[in-house]
């Protein structure tokens, strides 16, 4: 690898969980950030696939860090699913 592809590479890191960013060739595999308006915010796909199944993060409160195993990522929106149904006396 050469430096000029070293320097690119290191400049795919994501804001919101301080990893790498997945590119291909001169292609970037990034997700846009849900946690500002205009989605402008470019974050790697795990962060994509976490505010998507676990909700928003502040991005004062990045870097963060990602659950080691992806099936926790929707763990939050589970717990609130299952209080709402609870409250609901549909406890599942
Ligand atoms: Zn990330």
């Amino acid at each position: 690898m050469s430096a000029q592809e070293q320097s690119d590479l290191a400049l795919h890191v994501c804001p919101r969980c301080d990893g790498p960013i997945e590119v291909r060739g001169d292609v970037v595999i990034a997700a846009r950030s849900r946690a500002t308006p205009g989605r402008d915010i470019e974050i790697c796909g795990l962060c994509g696939s976490d505010e998507a199944l676990g909700g928003l993060v502040a991005v004062s409160r990045w870097p963060i860090q990602l659950p080691d195993d992806p099936h926790e990522f929707a763990r939050p929106m589970q717990e609130q699913v299952n209080r709402l149904l609870m409250e609901r006396g549909e406890a599942l």
